[in-house]
């Protein structure tokens, strides 16, 4: 048994609700992540056996765990609500994982809480097993995430999209605390809370700077560096949150909240997937700039504590906050110029990189396969590149340039192919995979379940039979729109 700690269940009353997972008395387990639990220092089957299993499913809960619903408000689709917080999710407790980093455990589907509102608590089997397996292919990609530790089926069927199998998540995170939490504050006027929140999350995640001339400040900026970082990379796969609201925006940079989310296959930047976002509000391309909206919404909660004077707290927050497009441009310079097998910063990157962004978007190229097949075509031509960008001449002149700037490094080919591949990944979790994978495990079948999960934990090498995990979608396999389906 991991020893549960809870110093989120330490602050004052009104930061959560004390609750209790509902009870599934016929639940079943669907999934186990023994390579998380192993990190976290669970120890082998725990999770699996009497005592994990029964904490999943309600029926005993560890003596050391004290349950909570977190409260927070947030922007949705730019609109704000005052109050949301875990309305189907408990945060069980924390664990101190062997290297010292102390993690959330926390469990979705768990049933109603004090901020369920209209809703039943519930989480049914596919976005379950679509956070599972998305959020841990994220992981295997090296982008800062939530985890997957186990998922159940709890045994009573859900109301949805008709009757669907009930389930619940065991996730990971460095912390569940969201923009929004501090929003949930700054809302009710109450400013020793988010002086209480500032210092919480500044000790947990950033200690380096907790003892800052100003704290909140410094907060503001490793929250806004960690966004600009997380959307660069999430743009450098192709990744589409799609419901990038201030509550699912961790103020400890991982990408949180696997709702309508989707990889995107054939290259556009305003590419949407989530049935719920009509205006496009977080397309592809909006990504960077909605993080920096986000972030100046963090900026608007923290000013009472940024500095007693208004004027002056807004004129330091407004630094930190226009900072952001430096930090996002860094970031994606590095990505992209690591995706071209560059080492060296030059005049003429950034126009490099949109020149093969554009020429991908205009023959809307697989995204995945734009950038893992390029790396065949560091010293001669590829039958393979050619065939996804239909033949556009455009290409062959972006190559020779392309080619050239890798001569001013000397670098040698081979590396540089190697390079490539190390970076752009040749398996995505596809809409269409993870779509076929759902479905099969509705009719009781997780081996797609499983071949994803274990072609997925390795995205950079090139997986002997695995080939149809690459290929993008055929015409009557496309999934144009997903669902939060919560
Ligand atoms: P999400 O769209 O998952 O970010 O959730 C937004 C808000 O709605 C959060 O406060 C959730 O706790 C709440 N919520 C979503 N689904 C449910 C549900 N089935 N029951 C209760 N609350 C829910
Ligand atoms: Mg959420």
């Amino acid at each position: 048994m991991p020893a549960l700690t809870s110093t989120y269940a330490q602050l004052p009353e009104r930061f959560f609700a004390p609750v209790a997972p509902g009870l599934a008395e016929r639940a079943e387990v669907v999934a186990v992540n023994e390579g998380l639990a192993g990190e976290l220092g669970i120890a082998p089957g725990w999770l699996r056996g009497d005592e994990g299993f029964r904490m999943m499913a309600g029926q005993a809960i560890a003596a050391d765990a004290a349950p909570i619903a977190m409260a927070y408000a947030g922007h949705q689709f730019g609109n704000f609500v005052p109050q949301l917080g875990d309305g189907r999710a408990m945060l069980l407790g924390e664990v101190l994982a062997p290297d010292g980093v102390r993690h959330d455990l926390h469990l979705k589907g768990a049933g109603r809480t004090p901020f369920s509102r209209g809703g039943d608590g519930n989480a049914v089997l596919g976005p379950v097993l679509r956070e599972y397996v998305v959020s841990e292919a994220m992981a295997a990609l090296g982008v800062p995430t939530t985890r997957a530790l186990a998922a159940i089926k709890t045994g009573t069927a859900v109301f949805r999209d008709g009757m669907e199998p009930g389930a619940r998540l065991l996730r990971v995170a460095q912390s569940h605390v969201r923009v929004g939490t501090f929003q949930y504050f700054a809302a009710r006027q109450d400013f020793e809370a988010l002086g209480l929140l500032t210092d919480y999350v500044l000790q947990r995640h950033y200690p380096d700077v907790a003892s800052a001339e100003v704290p909140a400040l410094a907060l503001l900026e490793q929250v806004g560096r960690g966004q600009a970082e997380l959307v660069a990379h999430w743009h450098s796969i192709g990744f589409i949150h799609g419901v990038m609201n201030t509550d699912n925006c961790s103020i400890a940079g991982e990408t949180i909240d696997y709702g309508p989310c989707a990889f995107m296959d054939f290259f556009s930047p305003a590419q949407v997937y989530s049935s719920i976002d009509q205006q496009g509000r977080y397309a592809f391309g909006n990504q960077p700039s909605i993080a920096h909206w986000n972030l100046v919404k963090l900026a608007e909660a923290l000013l009472p504590v940024i500095d007693s004077d208004p004027d002056k707290a807004v004129t330091l927050a407004q630094a930190v906050v226009n900072d952001f497009s430096d930090w996002f441009g860094a970031a994606y310079l590095g990505r992209y110029r690591a995706k071209l097998g560059l080492t060296e910063a030059r005049d003429g990157d950034a126009e490099l990189i949109a020149g093969y962004l554009s020429l991908m978007a205009r023959a809307r190229a697989d995204f995945t396969l734009s950038w893992r097949y390029l790396a065949d075509a560091v010293e001669a031509g590829s039958a393979r590149l050619d065939a996804l960008f239909d033949g556009d001449a455009g290409l062959a002149d972006w190559l020779v340039n392309w080619r050239s700037r890798l001569a001013v490094e000397g670098a040698d080919p081979a590396e540089v192919r190697a390079r490539m591949l190390a970076v752009n990944p040749l398996y995505i979790p596809r809409n269409h995979l993870v779509q076929e994978m759902i479905e099969a495990a509705y009719r009781g079948e997780f081996g797609p379940f499983e071949a994803l999960m274990q072609v997925l934990s390795r995205p950079f090498d090139e997986q002997a039979g695995r080939e149809a995990f690459t290929l993008p979608p055929e015409p009557d396999q496309m999934v144009e729109r997903t669902f939060c389906g919560t």
